[in-house]
C-alpha cells in the first residue's frame, strides 16, 4: 500500500491548520476552565464545512474518506481537545446512520449532520456495561407500531446538546435478548439528561447521564433489524478508533510543539542531552503513530480485510504514545510543565481519556491478539 494524499485532502488539512491557528489557538485554556460545550466552536466548524468530513458525499459530505477526517481532526487536536471532540463525537454519533441507516433515515439526518445544523451522539455505556456491552439493561418493548424504551446510559458525550442519539437497547424475542439500535430525537417525551460528569480532562466536552422513562419511538427509528445493535456498535467503534488515533496523534504533536518551543527559548536546556533525547523520542513515536493511523485509515477506506486489527493497533499505539509524550512534555518543562501558565498539563490531562473510551486499550489488545490467533 502506497500512501498518497489527494490535493483536496491536503487543502483541507491546511485550511483547518489555519483556522485553528488563527481562530481557536487562544481559547483552549478558557474552554477547559469553563467546562461548557463550546457552542462557538461548533458554529465555526459548521460555517467552514468541517462536519462534512463525517458523512458520505450523497448526503452533503466531502469525500467520505476516513483518512480525510483523520487529517482534519489531527490538526484540530494539535490545539484543542474539546474542539476535536465536537467533530469526533459528530462522527461517532453519525456512524450508525452512515454505515447502517436506511434511505429514509439517511436523508432525514445526514444532510443536517453534514451542515452542523444537527448534532448526533452515541448512547451505549451503562453503569454496569462499559467494555461488557452485553450486560446492558436498557430495554425496548414493542407496543403496536412503536417501541417503548426504559433504562439509563452514563458518560455519554454531548447527549445534552445532541439533536439525535443512537440508543442501544435489548429487545426480547422468543425469550432471547437481542441488542438493537434506535434513533431517538431530542425532545422525545420521557427522554431526560441527568448528571453531568466533572472530569480530569476534555472538560470543554459535556459528558452526561441519559435517562429513558417510557420513551416511545416508532418502529421506523430502528437502525438495521432487531439484533443488529451489537454489530452496529462495533462497526461504529472500528471506524471511531482510527479517528481517535488521529486525535491522539494531534494532541501528542501539540505537546511536542509546546515543549520544543520552550526548550528553544532556554539555551541551557537545549544543551542538555537528556532533554534532546526526550524530544527525539517524542518526535519518533509521534511519527510512528501518524504512520500507523494513516495506514489504518487507508485500509478502512479500501475495505481491506485486516482493517479491524489495524484500527485497534492505531488506537492502542497512538493513545499510549499520547500519554507518554504528554508526560515527557511536562517533565521537559519542569515546574512550568506543572503550571497552568503552559498548555502541557492540559495536554497530559486530556490524553488519558484516549486509552479508555471507544474501547479501552486492554480491549484493543484482545482484538489484536484474537485476530492474530484466528489467522490460518
Ligand atoms: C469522557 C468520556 C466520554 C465517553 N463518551 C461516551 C459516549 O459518548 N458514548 C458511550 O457509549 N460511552 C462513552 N464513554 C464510556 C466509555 O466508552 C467507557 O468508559 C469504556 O467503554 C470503558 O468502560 P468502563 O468505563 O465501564 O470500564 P470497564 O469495562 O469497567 O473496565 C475497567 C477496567 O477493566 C478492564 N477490562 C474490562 N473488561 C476487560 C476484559 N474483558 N479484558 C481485559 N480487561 C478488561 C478495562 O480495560 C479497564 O481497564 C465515555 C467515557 C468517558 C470517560
Amino acid at each position: 500500500m502506497d500512501l498518497q494524499f489527494t490535493e483536496e485532502q491536503l487543502l483541507w488539512k491546511n485550511k483547518v491548520r489555519e483556522l485553528m491557528e488563527h481562530q481557536v489557538a487562544p481559547c483552549p485554556a478558557e474552554i477547559d476552565a469553563n467546562e461548557v460545550f463550546p457552542e462557538d466552536i461548533k458554529e465555526l466548524f459548521a460555517k467552514n464545512g468541517l462536519f462534512r468530513t463525517v458523512v458520505q458525499p450523497e448526503y452533503g459530505g466531502l469525500d467520505g474518506k476516513l483518512l480525510t477526517l483523520c487529517l482534519v481532526i489531527e490538526e484540530i487536536n494539535r490545539f484543542c481537545s474539546a474542539s476535536s471532540i465536537v467533530l469526533g463525537n459528530q462522527s461517532l454519533g453519525a456512524a450508525p446512520i452512515v454505515l447502517w441507516g436506511n434511505e429514509e433515515q439517511r436523508s432525514k439526518y445526514l444532510p443536517g449532520i453534514a451542515s452542523g445544523e444537527l448534532l448526533a451522539s452515541f448512547s451505549l455505556t451503562e453503569p454496569n456495561a462499559g467494555s461488557d456491552v452485553g450486560a446492558m439493561t436498557t430495554r425496548a418493548v414493542a407496543d403496536g407500531d412503536d417501541y417503548v424504551i426504559n433504562g439509563n446510559k452514563i458518560f455519554i458525550t454531548h447527549a445534552n446538546v445532541a439533536d439525535v442519539q443512537t440508543v442501544f437497547a435489548k429487545v426480547n424475542v422468543d425469550g432471547k435478548d437481542r441488542v438493537t439500535a434506535f434513533l431517538v430525537d431530542k425532545g422525545t417525551p420521557g427522554l431526560s439528561i441527568g448528571n453531568k460528569e466533572k472530569k480530569m480532562g476534555f472538560r470543554g466536552s459535556s459528558t452526561v447521564e441519559v435517562i429513558f422513562e417510557d420513551v416511545r419511538v416508532s418502529k421506523s427509528s430502528m437502525v438495521g433489524n432487531i439484533g443488529d445493535g451489537f454489530r452496529i456498535a462495533l462497526d461504529a467503534l472500528d471506524k471511531g478508533r482510527i479517528m481517535v488515533g488521529g486525535m491522539a496523534t494531534g494532541l501528542a504533536q501539540g505537546a511536542l510543539d509546546a515543549a520544543t518551543a520552550y526548550v528553544q527559548e532556554r539555551s541551557s536546556l537545549a544543551r542538555q542531552q537528556t532533554i534532546q533525547f526526550a524530544l527525539a523520542d517524542m518526535e519518533t513515536s509521534i511519527q510512528a503513530s501518524r504512520a500507523l493511523t494513516h495506514k489504518a485509515a487507508c485500509k478502512y477506506d479500501d475495505k481491506e480485510k485486516d482493517h479491524i486489527r489495524f484500527s485497534a493497533m492505531s488506537k492502542l499505539f497512538a493513545t499510549d504514545t499520547a500519554m507518554t509524550v504528554t508526560s515527557s512534555a511536562v517533565q521537559v518543562l519542569g515546574y512550568d510543565g506543572f503550571s497552568k501558565e503552559y498548555p502541557v498539563e492540559r495536554y497530559m490531562r486530556d490524553a488519558k481519556i484516549f486509552t479508555i473510551f471507544e474501547g479501552t486499550n486492554e480491549v484493543q489488545r484482545l482484538v489484536i491478539a484474537r485476530d492474530l490467533l484466528e489467522q490460518k
